[in-house]
């Protein structure tokens, strides 16, 4: 079924790119062997597969191989550091994160603290912006983990990751970004970004739905427990088959992404200026939300 509208809802999926797709396709077929088996060529080769997409998103977010667990997607990866950090915490019971984070975030939070854990939801202003001082002044030392978004689903404001990230090593606290809206569209490296832990999905980047990935830093005093029990695949963090079909589209889109990343925000921005000019001729009346609002007064 072909559907003829105009799509204009790529934060929320993206089509899969033909070329993702083709190099999928012989893992959905021929290459089948679980790439968990260590007893013969079928696992093996299935592993040497996915374990390249491991190496090609490490690559593109500048960390280390053995620092990406793949998951189901950004929703378990949040999930996964939310309440996989909070269960192994000792003392400590308070995160702060912010009202504009997405549902997964937000849900994982306010289950948390209906089990006793404290959340603190940081306001923005009408740019979706935060206050690095109000930031500041949240942190206590029951504190254990910061968790921000990079860049927001649905107005597209940019937080300062490096600097939020700053502020946490100072303070000995973890810190979290959700990057799903960001992989392939900024420049990203976890180390200058002073990341401990990035969520990341593969739909949103042109690759398949259903794979996505958590970025751990590679840190002795990391403890997370995992939500699901099983035979401990991707270091005893997650359990369960990966999909080696999905994991090689990922690899491939996130590559993609990242080679073609100037191409393609240089094709973005002219659509967005291409757009905003028809409408403004038009009579449709309409409000722009964040920043861009601002960007567009200013021209
Ligand atoms: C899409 C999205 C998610 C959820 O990702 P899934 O891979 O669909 O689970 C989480 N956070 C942000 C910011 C997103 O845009």
């Amino acid at each position: 079924m072909i559907n003829k509208n105009i799509y204009l809802d790529n934060h929320s999926s993206t089509q899969i790119d033909e070329r993702v797709y083709k190099k999928m396709v012989p893992f959905l077929t021929n290459i089948f062997g679980n790439p968990h088996s260590e007893s013969h060529s079928h696992g093996w080769i299935s592993n040497k597969f996915v374990d390249l997409s491991r190496l090609k998103i490490a690559k593109a977010i500048k960390s280390k191989k053995e620092e990406i667990f793949f998951t189901s997607g950004a929703t378990e990866s949040n999930n996964l550091i939310i309440k996989g950090l909070a269960f192994s915490q000792k003392k400590k019971n308070h995160i702060i994160t912010c009202v504009t984070e997405h549902k997964c975030i937000l849900e994982s939070c306010k289950f948390l603290e209906a089990i006793g854990y404290k959340i603190t939801y940081l306001k923005i202003n009408k740019f979706g912006e935060l206050n690095l001082n109000h930031l500041k002044k949240k942190i206590n030392n029951k504190t254990f983990l910061v968790s921000l978004m990079h860049v927001n689903n649905e107005i597209g404001t940019i937080h300062p990751i490096k600097e939020i990230g700053e502020i946490c090593r100072k303070k000995g606290i973890f810190f979290h970004t959700d990057g799903s809206q960001s992989l392939g569209k900024i420049k990203l490296d976890v180390n200058y970004l002073n990341l401990d832990f990035a969520s990341f999905s593969s739909h949103k980047i042109h690759g398949p739905q259903g794979i996505g990935c958590l970025f751990i830093k590679k840190r002795k005093d990391i403890k997370i427990t995992p939500l699901l029990s099983g035979g401990g695949q991707e270091n005893g963090l997650r359990s369960g088959t990966l999909p080696t079909a999905l994991s090689v589209g990922f690899g491939h889109a996130v590559e993609l992404a990242e080679k073609e990343r100037i191409k393609n925000m240089r094709k973005i921005k002219n659509l967005k200026r291409i757009f905003l000019n028809k409408i403004k001729k038009s009579n449709i009346k309409f409000i722009l939300n964040g920043k861009i609002a601002l960007i567009i007064i200013l021209i």
